[in-house]
């Protein structure tokens, strides 16, 4: 009867009062059911609308079909406009019909399946909901539409989770997505069965991802996914990729990987190799998986390699950073925060132990990483949805190691190649951004830099949101830089560009004359490297060409080597003498050099332009000039050249960033000792590529410049209450114009001149005496104020250092 006629099996597990009545349901409500196509009906309880807006109709052509295709096709619709199901139609709308082939029922197979496939069943229909892309609907979604239709009729059945037991955890990835499945073990039967499925379409840029990473996203989703019934127990992991496997044994890695290694850090768990899914996988792709596994980390094995050498006792010396009490603020010190092994307790002073302490506590109390803290470490999220989104998809760049918060920066991403660009940030909490700002503009190293300059430099190290608006308005605002520094209306040195060529290879020179000193050095002789923007500068009592040729000797040749060219612009005559000076320091009886004399010398000029405002800013007393030359030289060394390389003088130099002192005391040490061909190895193709790169930028940089050189500055006018600064010509006697401080005030605007004529009456702040004659309006620039900063760089925070450490773990 009703059994047979639908096809029905019930449980032979049922007594024979439960048959009858399950029977007695299923005949009351026979209408729900239909036994085949014939029966399917139709309701007029629903009509369900499609609101296509102003869309014009969707309608594409037929697909190609076989013969055989096509009489199946022309059966089914038969069969459909018999039973009413379908209509004929004169909509403009239309899609072709797709042919699927049912799948065979095969319940084990399916099982692990069927939610792996999910995402990758649907990935066509999800591109469809794209942004600013046409909807389309094609051959393949509709495929995509009759699989899911399909399989989702026939889903497994899940079981309810049973805490008792242990998770399984399957992960999977394919180009396009990524899948995860729950399971549980069943001890009795050793089957596993599904207890819920995830996964979810790759975007875009994830697509273009390496295997490896994707298979490491679908591991972190999957976790975060599950995390309810994951977080409190020790679980298992089954994937097919090797290099996931290895996840959770990898310190230290980069990128993105190793970022998510650290996030599940708080999870208990194994990772399983599992070849299964793909047991029908070639040896070949079976192969490739191996070899790219200890290539792309290749830490795992250097950490190996140095953890298997001998623990061997050093004295070491630290630097500790401590500045003098008004320029240069006492930082809190971290000296060393991951090897254990190098220092052991009693060797910790315990002040250096309660400031580290301190560093930790006020990163974890800035209202700024609060929330990322707590997402990272207890997977807090806000309450409000989007506010939970944006939050996920900030945390994404960064990372706690060892406590200690970073930010992950992009570098240079268009010239190099994925990974190499990393840049990792220490997240600087509110109370310490003044001193870094002040480390890296104020103070001696800092040579009040401009914005681009000091930007730079601080974000090879530091990161805090907004650093940009803040190291914008702390400079705009900073007094000294605007009474010393060149109208910013003005146009700057013009550029030419000049041939790149390798480190070391020329030399661009040029003479500098000073106020003399009482050691009676009048010259300052800089030089400069073009290809990695390295400069040296000296003091020279006189500009003769022997003085020239014996520092050069000294200090420039017995130290890089000789230059193919040096480039100046001291005239023919000086560099024939020089040349002669040189080959006689040189002994070098013959020589086929000729004067180079070039149009342009911009290295040079860049350079001194720099050290003019660098030592006007800093200058007290003028004649002090040549106490100020270190330190300017090592402002400019470690700032990243942004009007061409991109990289600091130091780093093409070097392969690394220069170490500020303030880095010295706010960057942990290290925490990875390297084997010593590994890294020579790793550090030579580093410095070549980067070098590349750098030339690469310069080249850009040159184009744009030209381009960008030609564009008009605006003259600002003024208003009553203004702020102004005064540009004042007079030189006193014995001072050097060119070292003297430009702009004096600020100044109010009070009263304007003539219609027309631009100028202006001033009253000055300092003692509100009123100017007697008009100023132009080129002798004037805005002035900006401090209080214009964000208050956490406006208050002393001296006490900061004393708050107490309650919850530190
Ligand atoms: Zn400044």
């Amino acid at each position: 009867m009703l059994k047979k006629e639908l096809g029905i099996k019930i449980n032979e597990n049922l007594n024979a009062n439960q048959r009858k009545q399950l029977t007695e349901l299923l005949s009351r409500n026979r209408n729900v059911f239909a036994k085949d196509i014939t029966e399917l009906g139709k309701t007029s309880y629903h009509y369900h609308r499609i609101d296509t807006g102003n869309a014009p109709p969707v309608q594409s052509m037929p697909y190609r079909q076989t013969p055989q295709m096509r009489q199946e096709t022309e059966k089914h619709i038969d069969i459909m406009l018999k039973n009413d199901i379908i209509e004929e139609s004169n909509s403009p709308w239309s899609s072709p019909i797709v042919l699927v082939r049912k799948k065979k029922s095969n319940m084990d197979a399916k099982q692990e399946k069927f939610v792996h496939n999910y995402s990758k069943i649907v990935t066509p229909l999800t591109q469809l909901t794209q942004k600013n892309k046409k909807y389309i609907w094609t051959q393949d979604c509709q495929a995509a539409f009759e699989t899911l239709k399909h399989s989702l009729v026939s889903a497994p059945i899940l079981v309810f989770p049973d805490f008792e037991k242990p998770f399984v955890l399957s992960v999977d990835a394919s180009d396009y997505a990524i899948g995860y499945v729950l399971g549980q073990l069943n001890p009795n039967t050793k089957l596993e069965h599904v207890v819920a499925y995830g996964g979810r379409s790759l975007n875009k840029n994830e697509q273009k991802w390496h295997i490896n990473e994707k298979e490491g996203l679908a591991l972190k989703e999957g976790i975060k996914h599950f995390n309810p019934y994951l977080a409190s127990h020790k679980f298992t992991v089954y994937t097919d990729n090797i290099t996931v496997r290895w996840i959770d044994t990898i310190k230290n890695i980069q990128g993105r990987l190793g970022r998510w290694a650290l996030e599940l850090q708080g999870y208990d768990f194994e990772i399983m190799h599992r070849p299964g899914k793909k047991n029908n996988a070639d040896a070949l792709s079976r192969r490739e998986y191996e070899k790219i596994g200890p290539e792309y980390f290749p830490q795992n094995e250097i950490e190996q390699t140095v953890a298997a050498m001998s623990n061997k006792k050093y004295e070491i010396i630290t630097f500790d950073y401590k500045g003098d009490d008004e320029q240069q603020p006492n930082i809190l010190t971290i000296t060393d925060t991951g090897n254990e092994d190098d220092e052991t307790l009693e060797n910790i002073d315990p002040e250096q132990f309660k400031k580290r302490k301190t560093f930790r506590h006020l990163q974890r109390h800035c209202p700024d990483f609060v929330e990322i803290f707590s997402y990272k470490l207890e997977g807090q999220v806000p309450q409000e949805r989007q506010k939970a989104r944006q939050l996920d998809a900030k945390a994404f760049h960064y990372e706690i190691d060892n406590g200690i918060l970073y930010h992950f920066f992009n570098a240079r991403s268009r010239s190099l190649p994925k990974g190499q660009n990393m840049v990792k940030q220490l997240a600087i909490p509110r109370t310490l951004r003044k001193e870094v700002l002040e480390a890296f503009h104020d103070n001696i190293v800092g040579c009040h830099q401009g914005e681009e300059r000091t930007y730079e430099a601080v974000r090879q190290r530091y990161y805090w949101p907004n650093m940009y608006t803040d190291i914008k308005t702390y400079i705009k605002t900073c007094e000294i830089c605007q009474r010393s520094k060149r109208d910013t209306h003005s146009h700057p040195v013009p550029l030419k560009p000049m041939p790149i060529e390798e480190v070391f290879s020329r030399w661009h020179m040029d003479i500098l004359e000073l106020p003399e000193t009482p050691e009676k050095y009048r010259y300052l002789l800089l030089v400069v490297d073009s290809g990695s923007k390295w400069c040296e500068a000296f003091p020279m009592r006189t500009q003769e060409a022997t003085e020239v040729a014996s520092i050069l000797f000294r200090e420039i040749i017995a130290r890089f080597g000789a230059p193919r060219c040096i480039v100046s612009d001291q005239g023919a005559n000086f560099l024939s003498k020089l040349v002669a000076a040189l080959c006689e320091l040189l002994q070098i009886k013959r020589h086929y050099t000729s004067a180079y004399h070039p149009q342009t010398n911009a290295a040079c000029e860049r350079m001194n332009s720099f050290i003019v405002q660098s030592l006007r800013a800093q200058l007290e007393k003028q004649t002090d000039w040549p106490n100020y030359i270190a330190p300017i030289m090592m402002a400019y060394r470690m700032t990243p050249a942004t009007q061409s390389t991109q990289y600091s003088p130091f780093h093409l130099l070097f392969g690394q960033e220069m170490r500020a002192p303030i880095d010295v005391a706010l960057i942990p040490k290290s925490t990875l000792p390297k084997n010593h061909r590994e890294y020579l190895n790793k550090f030579i193709k580093d410095l070549l590529l980067t070098r590349d790169v750098a030339a690469e930028n310069t080249k850009r940089a040159q184009a744009k410049y030209k381009t960008q050189h030609d564009k008009r500055a605006v003259k600002p006018t003024y208003l009553p209450g203004d702020k102004v600064m005064l540009f004042c010509k007079k030189v006193k006697k014995g001072q050097s114009p060119k070292l003297k401080v430009r702009w004096t005030g600020p100044f109010t605007i009070t009263n304007l001149g003539p219609p027309d004529c631009n100028t202006f009456k001033l009253r000055r702040d300092s003692d509100n005496k009123i100017s007697k004659k008009l100023v132009n309006a080129s002798r004037l620039k805005v002035f900006n104020s401090k209080t214009d900063r964000p208050d956490y760089l406006l208050d002393d925070n001296d006490d900061l250092f004393e708050e107490d450490e309650d919850d530190e773990g």
